[in-house]
């Protein structure tokens, strides 16, 4: 009864927003699809899903440099978002026209993920952050004076500083991430994410807010232990959000070694699987070291992951913004009785 109060109030807002926004998106891009087909097994298909990745890689290092190269400034804060919409400006096309899945194309769900970003980034604002800079002002800070400084190694190249920052804290990400598989109580929060029945570059922020909320504390924490300079924090910030966007894009890119390296469109898919054997596997956010170093990587040769994804052990999953929302305080209600036990992660091997 309060799950369909709640829907009729947000419904109305969420089918106007797909009307006026994504479904005029959408026609605009369904242009593309007839150049798609032409291009299919030519080189110029090729050279562009073996260069996009590495390309925007290198973009957001140059570009996240450039941009703090006087220190944070509120120029930097908008020009970040710049940024980004002309990163997305171009990903957009770029997935109608190399499509790893023609099925993922189709955007029913699209509004729902902007609402979850909105949703998310109000609630980031007047919750998240500020429980954040308490925590970390009241803790940390008082911990934190005897270790940090001296530990940083600033005297290493800036870009290495970066991929070191990135890993350490991917460390923290990896085991948050494999806590809400194994955990029943944590999966019902990360269900949402993984409700999703297609990939694309947006819906990596397809979470529930309070998942949210504990990972940015899972972030703030290791950094301000660190101490890293704010230049490194913040463009490492900014490659964190490419590789994001690269690891649920539906362009059909080929990373190659990078996929042995990088959390990565491939090996993310296999993640997003509705088989729980894959599923349970490459948790890593932004690297896949971890994974590979506590037996939970996985890639098999020869084999690509399928576009059939989802949830695999419930049924009538929601998939309005405020069934969402609501999912994790109701989840049992979703549950096959066969499955209503914890997920449990069988290790992969590398191979
Ligand atoms: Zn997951
Ligand atoms: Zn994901």
């Amino acid at each position: 009864m309060f799950v369909r109060t709640v829907e009729r109030v947000f419904q109305p807002i969420e089918h106007l927003f797909y009307v006026l926004v994504v479904k005029q998106i959408s026609r605009l891009l369904d242009h593309i699809d007839p150049l798609s087909y032409r291009i299919e097994g030519t080189l110029f298909r090729k050279i562009l899903q073996v260069t996009l990745f590495p390309f925007f890689l290198i973009a957001s290092l140059v570009i996240g440099f450039h941009l703090v190269r006087n220190g944070y400034t509120s120029r930097t804060f908008i020009a970040t978002i710049g940024m980004y919409l002309v990163f997305g400006a171009i990903w957009m096309p770029l997935e109608r026209l190399i499509p790893f899945s023609r099925k993922w194309l189709k955007s029913p769900d699209g509004s729902t993920d902007v609402m979850l970003l909105f949703g998310n980034k109000f609630w980031g604002d007047w919750i998240t952050k500020p429980l954040q800079l308490a925590t970390i002002a009241l803790v940390v800070q008082q911990i934190s004076p005897t270790i940090g400084q001296s530990i940083w190694p600033s005297a290493l190249p800036p870009v290495v500083q970066v991929f070191l920052l990135l890993v350490i804290n991917d460390f923290f990400r990896y085991w948050y991430h494999r806590w809400m598989h194994e955990n029943s109580f944590m999966w019902r929060w990360h269900a949402v994410h993984h409700s999703s029945e297609r990939l694309y570059w947006f819906n990596g922020s397809r979470v529930h807010p309070l998942e949210g909320m504990v990972h940015g504390f899972l972030w703030a924490i290791p950094l301000a232990f660190v101490k890293a300079p704010v230049e490194i924090v913040f463009v490492t910030y900014l490659l964190s959000r490419t590789i994001g966007r690269f690891q649920h894009t539906n362009m059909d890119v080929i990373l190659g070694p990078f996929d042995y390296i990088f959390s990565s469109p491939k090996n993310h898919r296999y993640h997003h699987s509705k088989n729980v054997q894959e599923g349970n596997t490459n948790y890593g956010g932004d690297v896949i070291l971890w994974d590979h170093l506590f037996g939970t990587f996985y890639l098999p040769k020869g084999k690509q992951p399928s576009d059939d994804i989802g949830l695999g052990d419930v049924e009538n999953y929601p998939k309005s913004f405020a069934g969402l929302m609501l999912a994790p305080f109701n989840h049992h209600r979703f549950q096959k009785p066969s499955q209503a036990s914890v997920q449990v992660p069988i290790p992969q091997s590398a191979e």
